[in-house]
């Protein structure tokens, strides 16, 4: 079992180089050299610092891509986790691997770049070329994994999210778009309103006929739902009637529902609203990033939705091939977070989901990973880059 001592001792170094959004370097480095190291046929760092692994198949199906991501979310005051489970120290207590990103998502990656490289071990190839990467900024809106597919639209065709799953399948989740609605008036002494337009006033109608707008419906993820959350306008003075206000709405997505369907169904509302002498717009929210490398790009505030029914092929052949290798049944849910598959999606690619972990000590002090859930992880992600896109 060299190769599982191998692994173990690459996850508890992954755990023990904080790699928060935006400081994914060392990290990065460590996953390229692991890549090399087990013989991939290449490895290599992209211009955002995303981390991709190649392995070449026997070119009878598709490409796969295996993918996690590098980053993770602020362990907070070291205190208040267990003194055996440090945030940093990889620790094993009690048949679990303890640490910020044991689950979310070292722990999977991990599982992933071993897990994989068994064919290699094993003198095999698998029937088509097996990508393996692990992005930058998966926690801030996925600046990585954006890049990633639009580099692999035309090359990769599946795509394995490891998120945490309990080693179950995963196969959709809702996603999340930002939209702003931004009035324009006239700002004038507030000692004089008559000659002013004031914005908020347009904002106080949009928000009373917000409630009555028609919601999408998926028939397993339910409604779509819109939730104003932040107000701003252009004044830091309490005595001036404000130019221009901007509301922001949180939108949480059905699949098939874009941020343009979601822009075109609240213009109306807009519209209907406007006070004499406003005008106003409905905008996609976006947000500037810029990783370790320098790389940096304008977002759309998003992360699209995405789903596959659960008799799609690609999902019956994983439950198949997983079932028969694992020696058990293989329950496929949807995940209540959203992740980067939904990036994955958009451009065409089918995402299903699969990795040890339990969400429910994701983002938690508490964070571990169940050392034979993990195990059972490597040899399931063999099996999927040998035998899923090969199954008939
Ligand atoms: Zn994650």
């Amino acid at each position: 079992m060299a190769d599982l001592t191998a692994a173990l001792q690459f996850l508890q170094r992954l755990i023990q180089t904080p790699s928060l959004p935006g400081q994914e370097e060392a990290m990065a480095a460590l996953v390229l050299a692991e890549m090399r190291t087990l013989g991939y046929d290449e490895a290599w760092m992209d211009e955002a610092g995303n981390v991709i692994g190649l392995i070449r198949g026997r070119g009878e199906v598709p490409a796969l891509m295996f993918n996690t991501h590098l980053d993770h979310v602020d362990p907070g005051d070291p205190a208040t986790w267990p003194a055996y489970g440090q945030p940093y120290s990889g620790a094993v207590h009690e048949g679990k691997v303890w640490g910020r990103g044991a689950s979310d998502i070292k722990g999977p990656l991990a599982a992933q770049v071993h897990g994989v490289a068994r064919l290699l071990q094993a003198g095999e190839r698998p029937p088509g070329d097996v990508y393996v990467s692990a992005v930058v900024q998966e926690e801030v809106g996925g600046l990585g994994a954006r890049l990633l597919a639009q580099t692999l639209k035309d090359t990769v065709a599946y795509v394995v999210i490891g998120e945490p799953s309990s080693n179950e399948l995963r196969r959709g989740h809702r996603g999340r778009t930002e939209l702003v609605v931004h009035v324009v008036g006239r700002a004038v002494h507030a000692s004089a309103p008559e000659r002013g337009v004031n914005p908020l006033f347009v904002l106080a109608n949009f928000l009373q006929r917000l409630p009555s707008l028609e919601m999408a419906l998926h028939d397993e993820l339910g409604y779509s739902s819109v939730a104003p959350t932040l107000i701003r306008t252009d004044q830091s003075s309490a005595n001036v009637i404000p130019g221009e206000a901007w509301l922001t709405l949180d939108w949480r997505n059905i699949p098939g529902e874009s941020n343009e369907d979601a822009q075109n169904k609240v213009h109306p509302l807009l519209t209907d609203s406007l006070i004499e002498g406003a005008i106003g717009e409905i905008l996609l929210a976006a947000t500037d990033r810029v990783s370790f490398t320098g790389y940096e790009r304008a977002m759309q505030s998003d992360n699209p939705a995405y789903s596959l029914g659960a008799d799609h092929p690609a999902v019956r052949a994983a439950e198949q091939v997983l079932a028969e290798g694992l020696g058990r049944e293989i329950p496929t849910k949807l995940w209540r977070f959203a992740t980067d598959g939904g990036h994955f999606a958009r451009v065409g690619m089918t995402v299903i989901g699969f990795g040890p972990g339990d969400e429910r000590v994701v983002h938690t002090v508490n964070e571990h990973i169940d050392l034979d859930e993990w195990t059972e992880a490597l040899h399931a992600n063999a099996i999927l880059a040998q035998r899923w896109l090969a199954f008939k």
